[in-house]
């Protein structure tokens, strides 16, 4: 007799992007599928984010004149991480991102375009953060929640994975759910697949894991609580780069609104309190935040002017900022460094130091190539930023199909893992992210293991996954 009150094929745990993504190609595969979610709504990290994803070699791509290719991909991901990742989940990522992408267009009409102010930068080689242009990370998960309502999955919100159900070997055999009222439900399921995010709410693994982030705000979201990983390490699973995540340095305060990062390539700097520069801002989107934070009060202020706010005024951050008046403006940096508390003489320097740079006349002081930019000029604006953590990269030890992998390097028999719940590819530290891998992992891996695991469900070997 069955343990279980009832029985699905496939069983996600999490609704953001990768449980999203796997449930619509279980869902494609023709496979019975169940996802759940803690929350009472779509959101998730998912919803936070920028809903920027990366993929090479795309037709948005090719039709604005980028080549680009997995193999391009692939070098840019191992350079960033400075070779210290996984090569099999870079490759499988590389390969995939595209396929993975245009399915999601072409079959599911998510509206994903080559996100041109996004510029080639950070460890990207080539321009190839892909988004819905106008549209945040909430938008997309809204979507992807209306495309599973469309394909008949069921999601149960207020539904929270407790536990996993397995036998010695580690075969998953079903899950205990628990509902808001404290009532556990028992449902069998033939393959498993973790997508509830990783653990940057969980305060006790972020100190053993990645202990320095104590000195960063969290802004993530309140569900990465790790369960993935800790449920997954109790069936015997391996986790890899465990101390892996991306801070970053321009949260505004008091607003908790991410400036995005098209500010600063468009031109913008960053200066600590006193109005100096302490960074080549074009150098590491997420390892900046650290030499923010050792910054005078670990704050520092986002310059930039008003033709680069013209230029990134359809970013739906920005877009906000600019509504709620955010931005301190002044004509002179003179009369910018008295409204933001600088030091006049240091502030005049720092612009006027970036400006000789980017006229070509000296080299700019922290290095930064101006080629394609300038620096700000009259009229200025300034924000008020503090360094934040917004999501960790490390997580269960999956291969090229998403299949959870023993330390030992075989599979455990049914046991599926993407985005913030798996390994992804950004080294062991601060310093390996490279621009949107967050989504990047969770929407490839999420379309690879909805199809493989639909396929194990159904009894049949994935063969099209490449690899
Ligand atoms: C402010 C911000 C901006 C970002 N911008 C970008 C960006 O532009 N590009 C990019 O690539 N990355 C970005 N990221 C990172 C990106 O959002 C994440 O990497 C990505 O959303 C992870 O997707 P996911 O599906 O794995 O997790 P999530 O979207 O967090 O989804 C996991 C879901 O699982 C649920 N859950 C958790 N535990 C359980 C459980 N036990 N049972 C059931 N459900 C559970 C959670 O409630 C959540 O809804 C950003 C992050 C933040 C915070």
């Amino acid at each position: 007799m069955s343990d279980f009150d009832w029985t699905v094929p496939v069983l996600v745990a999490g609704a953001g992007a990768c449980g999203s993504v796997a449930a619509l190609a279980a869902a494609d595969a023709g496979v019975g599928v169940l996802v759940v979610e803690r929350d009472d709504r779509p959101g998730g990290s998912t919803g936070m984010s920028q809903g920027l994803v990366c993929a090479a070699g795309t037709r948005s791509q090719a039709a604005h004149g980028v080549a680009d290719d997995a193999a391009t991909f692939f070098d840019d991901i191992m350079a960033k991480a400075r070779g210290k990742t996984d090569p099999v989940i870079a490759r499988t990522l590389a390969i995939n991102s595209a396929p993975a992408l245009e399915w999601l267009i072409d079959r599911h009409a998510l509206p994903w375009e080559l996100e041109t102010r996004f510029r080639a930068s950070y460890g990207n080689t080539r321009p190839r953060l892909h988004g819905w242009p106008g549209h945040s990370g909430l938008d997309m998960v809204q979507l992807l929640h209306a495309r599973m309502a469309d394909a008949g999955v069921d999601v149960l919100f207020d539904t929270r994975l407790v536990e996993i159900v397995a036998d010695a070997d580690g075969r998953v055999r079903g899950v205990a759910l628990e509902r808001p009222d404290g009532a556990i439900e028992r449902v069998g399921c033939e393959t498993l697949i973790l997508a509830c995010g990783g653990y940057g709410a969980n305060r006790a693994m972020t100190d053993r894991y990645a202990p320095e982030t104590r000195a960063l705000r969290y802004n993530g979201h309140e569900g990465s609580e790790g369960d993935a990983i800790t449920l997954g390490e109790k069936l015997g699973a391996a986790l890899g780069d465990m101390g892996s995540y991306q801070g970053y340095a321009m949260l505004t305060d008091p607003q908790g609104i991410s400036v995005p990062p098209p500010v600063l390539l468009e031109g913008g700097l960053i200066v600590n309190a006193h109005g100096a520069r302490f960074t080549d801002e074009t150098a590491d989107i997420a390892g900046m935040v650290h030499p923010l934070t050792e910054q005078p009060d670990g704050i520092g202020w986002v310059i930039y002017d008003a033709a680069i706010e013209q230029r990134c005024a359809a970013i739906p951050e920005l877009a906000t900022l600019i509504e709620l008046h955010a931005a301190k403006s002044a004509d002179t940096p003179e009369a910018l460094a008295a409204l933001i508390g600088a030091d006049p003489s240091m502030l005049t320097d720092a612009i006027k130091r970036a400006q000789g740079a980017g006229a070509g006349s000296a080299p700019d002081p922290l290095g930064r190539d101006w080629t394609g930019t300038q620096p700000p000029s009259a009229p200025f604006r300034a924000l008020r930023v503090i360094g934040a953590l917004y999501h960790t990269q490390g997580g269960l030890q999956v291969d090229a199909e998403a299949r959870v992998l023993r330390p030992d390097g075989s599979r455990l028999p049914n046991l599926f893992a993407g985005g913030g719940s798996a390994r992804s590819v950004s080294g062991p530290s601060s310093w390996g992210y490279l621009p949107a891998m967050g989504l990047t992992t969770a929407v490839t891996l999420g379309w690879i293991s909805g199809r493989a695991a639909a396929a194990l469900a159904a009894g049949r070997t994935e063969q099209s996954v490449e690899s």
